[in-house]
């Protein structure tokens, strides 16, 4: 379980204050797949900054399975960010130098109690291109080596922004599909960040946020298919 509970975040630039969120409070279950619907600069990456660990917030409580890791000092944060979350980008971030397999296995490594970094390919349906670098891959088939490398680190959560954002509406679909397929055959908690409203058709739980504050948390008890 993920919650938030009142979380601001406030960013002071000399005498500007700037509120990125605005006593956020949501939560979102084991097996959910959440999407955070909003406009550019509406606070949704700051949400997801400080859900993974990267960024702390200015007040409030953020409850991960019982813990609030706002409590956390450095290291517990560190252990949680590499432990607990996996993270998916709109522009893959995968280390060029490196095969699909190396890029999901060094992340695997970091992982308490990782996945087989072949069988997670195989899952995501890259069985034939686990050797292929990433400039051989097509953007699908690069944001798959991702979410296999997100995956293989066995975290709790997973945290997306714009994943779909650099793909054709096809491929995007494809990425949907397998990162809701993530949220209920793996059990985990899946939050996608976007300012793209069809991507919310396919969410458990759609939390509109708006201005730094969340305007509306609406869940989805039969989301739409993705085909
Ligand atoms: P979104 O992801 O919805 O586009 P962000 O969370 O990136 O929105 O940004 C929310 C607001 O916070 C924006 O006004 C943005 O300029 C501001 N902001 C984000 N990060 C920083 C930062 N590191 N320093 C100052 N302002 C920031
Ligand atoms: P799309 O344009 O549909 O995203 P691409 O044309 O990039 O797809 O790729 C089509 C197929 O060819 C994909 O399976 C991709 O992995 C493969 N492919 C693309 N570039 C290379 C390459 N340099 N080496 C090997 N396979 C490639």
């Amino acid at each position: 379980m993920v919650k938030m509970i009142d979380v601001t975040k406030k960013y002071v630039l000399g005498e500007q204050v700037i509120i990125a969120n605005d006593n956020v409070s949501f939560s979102v279950n084991e097996g959910e797949l959440c999407v955070i619907l909003g406009p550019s600069g509406a606070g949704k990456t700051t949400i997801l900054n400080i859900l993974g660990g990267m960024d702390v917030a200015s007040s409030g409580q953020i409850i991960i399975d019982d813990k609030d890791i706002t409590k956390f000092n450095s290291k517990q944060l560190t252990n949680y960010r590499r432990h607990d979350v996996g993270f998916v980008f709109q522009f893959y971030n995968l280390m060029p130098q490196l095969t699909a397999l190396d890029n999901v296995e060094i992340a695997s490594e970091i992982g308490k109690d990782p996945l087989d970094a072949k069988e997670v390919l195989i899952s995501v349906g890259l069985k034939d291109r686990m050797h292929n670098f990433p400039s051989q891959l097509s953007g699908g088939e690069q944001q798959r080596v991702s979410i296999a490398r997100a995956i293989a680190k066995n975290p709790k959560i997973l945290l997306c922004d714009e994943p779909t954002g650099a793909l054709d509406i096809e491929t995007g679909k494809q990425i949907l599909e397998l990162l809701y397929n993530t949220s209920k055959n793996f059990n985990k908690t899946v939050i996608i960040v976007t300012h793209n409203q069809a991507i919310a058709e396919i969410a458990d739980r759609v939390i509109t946020v708006k201005n730094g504050h969340v305007a509306s948390n609406k869940h989805q008890s039969k989301p739409k298919q993705i085909h």
